[in-house]
């Protein structure tokens, strides 16, 4: 069994895709083109946006956003440290320095009311009742200015945009939203990529809309934006390819990444709908064999995109053991994630320690992810789940 079956996925749109490979390869255009505009023109509509600017990665695409703000040295930028690395990698990247705020212990997002604790926090220059980071190069914390907040949409599910939102209105924060795992949700009639003022995702082949290689997407409504992304994707060119306006970097997407991505939109729809399918069957039939676990929280008018199903062991050791159990019956499971950013060797800098972030410490030690895709029949889900129930007994 595989964890997720890119393979299923390819049997069912092989030939279009190779179609699509061959009249790019015959084409002569491989880097942006044709494909890459028709595909900016569906995935802005798809997401309810004014504008997309494909880019080369998850990452580029949250680097280029942070550089069309401006952000640097100096600034700081409020995020999860519940989350694939990129999301501060690129903070830091630009030079920024990343001030984390815990998660919500039931749907695992950024938790807004750790978001205000920490902006006041910042204010004050005080860590009493949030912990911030220690700052180098002549900087101390007080020095710090607020500039904005990427939330992430962690394993599909979107983040609390109406909360987050208000809280950046009042401070005039900037609100990146990382969609890198949630292209695809819902939350009522509004899509993930244009839940704030920037959306980013990527198509990393895992992620629920996936190329054949790596590729990314900028989201807003913002014109002027719009026009800066596709600036900063190509060097900072300015009106004419050998003008130079501002520093940018290779961000571009290939042809053959846009020419597969239109091919999978064709089925993207449907396998949203046998996500949700795998999603409800692994509820229902968790629930009924009464495994003490505790699966996904989808609140109220969201709907998931269900990059990962992941559920809660009762501790460490139980975990262990259910992933130990489930190896034996050759059922593959993953660790999403198991150690906080703040306790990652490559940002000991920001002097973070043990404790400042608990509820993410605490996912850590207890998150495990099933198998995951819009291939995995019912039947195989009753396997893996009978298999859970002898390995958590
Ligand atoms: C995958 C991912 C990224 C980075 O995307 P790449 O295309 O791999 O660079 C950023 N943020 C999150 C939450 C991700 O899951």
């Amino acid at each position: 069994m595989q964890f997720i079956d890119l393979g299923a996925q390819y049997a069912g749109i092989q030939d279009e895709v190779e179609e699509a490979v061959i009249r790019v390869l015959r084409s002569g255009q491989y880097i942006l083109g044709p494909e890459v505009t028709k595909l900016e023109e569906r995935l802005a509509e798809y997401a309810g946006v004014n504008h997309c600017v494909a880019c080369a990665s998850g990452t580029d695409a949250l680097v280029m956003a942070l550089m069309a703000k401006g952000v640097g040295r100096g600034d700081a930028v409020f995020t999860t440290p519940f989350t694939f690395v990129a999301t501060a990698e690129a903070i830091v990247t630009v030079g920024a320095t990343p001030v984390f705020v815990d998660v919500d212990p039931t749907t695992y997002n950024m938790d807004p009311s750790a978001l205000r604790r920490a902006i006041e926090a910042l204010d004050q220059a005080s860590s009493g009742n949030h912990p911030l980071p220690r700052v180098d190069d002549g900087l101390s914390v007080g020095d710090l200015k607020p500039r904005g907040i990427i939330a992430v949409d962690l394993f599909g599910l979107a983040a609390d945009y109406g909360a987050i939102n208000a809280i950046a209105a009042e401070r005039d924060l900037f609100v990146i939203e990382d969609a890198a795992q949630s292209f695809g949700a819902t939350v009522g009639n509004r899509r993930a990529g244009g839940l704030a003022e920037i959306g980013c995702t990527s198509f990393f082949p895992a992620k629920p809309l996936g190329c054949y290689g790596d590729g990314g997407a900028l989201f807003t409504d913002d014109a002027e934006l719009d026009a800066l992304f596709r600036s900063i994707r190509v060097h900072g060119q300015g009106s004419d390819k050998y003008e130079n306006v501002r520093i940018g970097i290779t961000g571009r997407l290939d042809a053959i990444q846009a020419a597969i991505l239109n091919v999978k939109m064709g089925v993207f729809d449907e396998e949203l709908v046998q996500r949700q399918r795998v999603a409800e069957t692994y509820d229902r039939l968790i629930g009924e064999a009464g495994i003490d676990l505790v699966t996904p929280f989808i609140p109220e008018g969201n709907r998931s995109a269900w990059a990962q199903y992941s559920v809660l062991a009762r501790d460490g050791a139980e975990r262990q053991k259910i992933q130990s159990g489930l190896a034996e019956a050759g059922i593959p499971t993953m660790i999403y994630y198991p150690k906080a950013l703040h306790l990652q060797t490559a940002f000991e800098g920001l002097g973070y320690s043990h404790g400042d972030f608990p509820v993410s410490e605490a996912l850590g030690e207890r998150i495990f992810s099933l198998p995951m895709h819009p291939y995995l029949g019912d039947e195989k889900i009753a396997d893996i789940v009978a298999a859970l129930a002898r390995a958590a007994r």
